[in-house]
């Protein structure tokens, strides 16, 4: 069966398989998700790299986003995100998420950093750097505390409006990091032409630390470009103590993943950003 669903065109065909029909109330729901509330952010640590746990001190938080449908319960973002992406709905989605990720940010009494994710389609349609100055005006967010992660790839299509695109992001103040380092296209070339803040190193490089020599060749070999390049390095999906102890050796300036902490709504992280709790 052939059938196509491009923003809110959908091509039906009489044998339209049910995974497509499921696709399009999944749509559906998704598109109203907003409205109903059932859109939250979670928020994972990021910590200074120090040798042990107990070294490494929390400097911000990277906020993810969830769906929780009152009927299908938990919808992990790795299935909501390309949904809303290819509905256009990220748009309107993720304009929410940073909304709310800076609100959120600015009513912590200490001044910890909060890192947003941005989709490609976000780059795409819209003004991003008028959105994101509005915000930051609303909010009252200092600009420096935000950091916004873009995946590699996502500039690439139009090279020369990339470029132009972080150094306006840049100028506002506010820092970029390219996600997810090394799972894609990325290149030496594609680095020194993006005036990129940071490096996100993959998990799927920290994961095979200890199983996979060339993990740790290749960890150790963006630690130095990075860092050669005036960037700072974060690693991320830490979850083992001999993980943190090679990564802080070597350098590399923060990490985030388990071993730190789990993606939590805020109020579990009440202590961390000066709140005090009421239990
Ligand atoms: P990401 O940006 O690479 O986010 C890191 C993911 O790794 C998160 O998954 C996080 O929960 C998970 N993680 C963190 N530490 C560990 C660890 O130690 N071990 C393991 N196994 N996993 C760890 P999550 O929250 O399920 O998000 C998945 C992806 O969905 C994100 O990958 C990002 O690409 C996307 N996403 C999540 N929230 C947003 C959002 O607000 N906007 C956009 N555009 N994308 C989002
Ligand atoms: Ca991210
Ligand atoms: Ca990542
Ligand atoms: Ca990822």
């Amino acid at each position: 069966a052939k059938a196509k669903s491009r923003g809110s065109i959908t091509f039906y065909e009489p044998e339209m398989d049910q995974q497509i029909r499921d696709r399009r109330v999944l749509h559906q729901e998704l598109s109203v998700a907003i409205k109903h509330g059932e859109l939250s952010l979670y928020f994972q640590p990021q910590a200074s790299s120090g040798h042990t746990v107990d070294s490494s001190e929390i400097i911000g938080f990277e906020a993810l986003a969830r769906w929780h449908n009152p009927v299908r319960g938990f919808v992990p973002p790795s299935d909501f995100i390309p949904l809303a992406e290819e509905s256009g709905m990220i748009v309107e989605m993720g304009e929410w998420i940073l909304r709310e990720a800076c609100r959120e940010a600015a009513s912590w009494p200490k001044p910890l950093q909060v890192a947003v994710n941005l989709s490609p389609a976000q780059f795409v349609h819209g003004d991003l750097v008028a959105l994101v100055h509005s915000i930051l005006l609303e909010t009252g967010l200092a600009p420096g505390r935000l950091e916004l992660e873009i995946t590699e790839g996502v500039l690439i299509e139009d090279f020369d409006r990339g470029v132009a695109l972080l150094r306006r992001l840049k100028a506002l103040g506010v820092r970029v990091s390219m996600d997810d380092f090394g799972s894609g296209y990325s290149s030496l070339s594609y680095l020194q032409a993006f005036p990129f803040d940071k490096i996100k190193i993959d998990r799927a490089f920290v994961m095979n630390l200890g199983r996979n020599p060339q993990s740790a060749a290749i960890i150790r070999a963006v630690i130095g470009l990075g860092h050669g390049m005036n960037m700072s390095i974060v690693a991320e999906g830490v979850e083992t103590q001999e993980q943190l102890g090679f990564l802080a050796e070597q350098g590399c300036d923060s990490v985030q993943g388990y071993l730190l902490g789990k993606p939590l709504p805020i109020d579990k992280y009440d202590g961390v950003v000066g709140r005090a709790h009421d239990d």
